[in-house]
């Protein structure tokens, strides 16, 4: 039997975040006036969003949008949806935008809304008038050229048509840039919708390349069967790896032999049914047990506070890939650079959507649109980029790829500050 992660020692994202800033702050000796700049946000906006429901009666629901900083251009990130929002979790969200924007080094800050709400207890006229409420409540610090959401957990491409609806008509203007993972017809950018998974799939191959590791012979571990693990798990699947086990919330699957990722790919699509009901050629699994399986690669493509202190000591695979944001504690972290296990941490490996968002956004403002080779080449280039630099500054100075990330991104940040500055009474 396997134990589940302890409940005790679980910090917020806001927190494991904050701690990993100061790690590169002090490591980089930083000014503690740009510490105290960075280590808290630069503004945030708390709006209480009415919504008349369809039966009659009147409901109001807290909603947050947080901008870390732009120092490095204007804010970015997504804007989620659920019962568990508040100031603090959109906070620590907030900050991580702005390590990861300056890790894959694109010209954004970082930012981070949502709305405390279940939407499954709206209908969705109910959700598109809420969104575009809340969007009217926030709009004079939006705008294309100051702070840009996007998607995240429970809004979709079709949250952000919504979105810019509202906007174009509150300015009067053509303000689609102002949200990124829009529709292709008004505004998307091809292969946005793979792009995380696709950006963790080349940080994965980068590594094994910088360690002379032949992808064919690797045999990965991905949790979490959506956006994001399955494109991952598709990607590394087409680059030669065997997957021999992936899971989503409703259990794991493993076979040694390596499973039909293809097949389970086509099926998550086409079906509202879980994985485990999808596949029957293979060996059922807990979701403990598949972070515990006896892997070269392990990607928890899930959810937060994975692997943590109850667990770390049985991870076997001797390689780690962050596709999700914060699957592995600060304190599980340690226990892990203690093992030997290298781990490539979320602000790198899960950049790629961020990325693509980008792309979007420069198409917009050019009102040209790319083809997908020419995305996937730009992404493929800037993960490369992004994945050297901070690979060889680790080795360099002997530090963890975390480390050396935070340092690299924290380094541009603060450079930022200074040159619009900052110093100059
Ligand atoms: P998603 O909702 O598409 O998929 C989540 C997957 O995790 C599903 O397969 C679900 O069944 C599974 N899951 C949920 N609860 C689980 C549990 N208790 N145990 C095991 N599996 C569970 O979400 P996504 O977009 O794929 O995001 C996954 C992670 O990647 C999140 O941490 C997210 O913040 C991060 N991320 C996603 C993107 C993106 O563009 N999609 C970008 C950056 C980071």
């Amino acid at each position: 039997m396997v134990s589940s992660p302890a409940a005790k020692e679980i910090p917020s994202l806001a927190s494991a975040t904050q701690h990993f800033f100061r790690e590169a702050a002090i490591h980089l000796k930083l000014d503690p006036g740009i510490i105290k700049i960075l280590e808290r946000p630069q503004r945030e906006v708390t709006v209480q969003v009415p919504l008349v429901k369809e039966d009659g009666t009147l409901e109001v629901f807290s909603g947050y949008r947080v901008q870390h900083s732009n120092a490095r251009g204007p804010f970015k990130g997504g804007i989620r949806f659920h019962p568990s929002v508040d100031l603090e979790e959109v906070r620590g969200l907030a900050a991580l935008m702005t390590w990861k924007c300056a890790v894959v080094n694109i010209p954004y800050g970082g930012a981070k809304g949502g709305i405390a709400v279940d939407p499954k207890h709206l209908t969705k006229r109910e959700l598109k008038t809420l969104t575009q409420n809340f969007i009217s409540m926030i709009m004079p610090v939006l705008g294309p050229f100051k702070d840009i959401p996007a998607p995240d957990v429970n809004t979709s491409a079709e949250t952000m048509g919504w979105i810019v609806a509202k906007a174009c008509e509150l300015a009067d203007d053509d303000v689609r840039g102002i949200v990124t993972g829009k529709p292709i017809e008004i505004g998307g950018s091809l292969g946005r919708r793979e792009a995380t998974g696709k950006g963790v799939a080349v940080s994965t191959l980068r590594l094994l390349k910088w360690l002379g590791k032949d992808p064919g012979k690797m045999r990965v571990a991905v949790q979490g069967f959506g956006n994001n693990g399955s494109y991952t798990a598709l990607y590394l699947a087409q680059a030669g790896c065997k997957i021999q086990a992936v899971s989503d919330i409703s259990g794991g699957l493993y076979k040694e032999s390596g499973l039909d990722i293809n097949a389970l790919f086509q099926y998550v699509q086409t079906s509202d049914n879980h994985l485990l009901a999808g596949y029957p050629d293979a060996l059922p699994i807990s979701n403990e047990e598949l972070l515990e399986t006896d892997v070269d690669v392990l990607i928890p493509a899930a959810l937060e506070n994975q692997i943590t202190v109850a667990n770390a000591e049985r991870i076997k695979a001797p390689i780690i890939i962050e596709a999700a944001n914060a699957p592995v504690t600060p304190e599980a972290d340690v226990i892990l650079g203690k093992r030997g296990i290298t781990v490539v941490p979320d602000i790198l490996a899960n950049a790629g959507g961020v990325v693509v968002s980008y792309f979007e956004w420069v198409q917009n403002q050019q009102g040209y649109y790319w083809d997908l080779d020419t995305v996937n080449t730009r992404l493929t280039m800037i993960m490369h980029r992004a994945f050297d630099d901070i690979y060889t500054l680790a080795n360099e100075q002997h530090i963890p790829l975390r480390k050396a990330a935070y340092v690299i991104a924290v380094q541009r940040v603060a450079r930022a500050l200074e040159q619009k500055g900052m110093f100059v009474g």
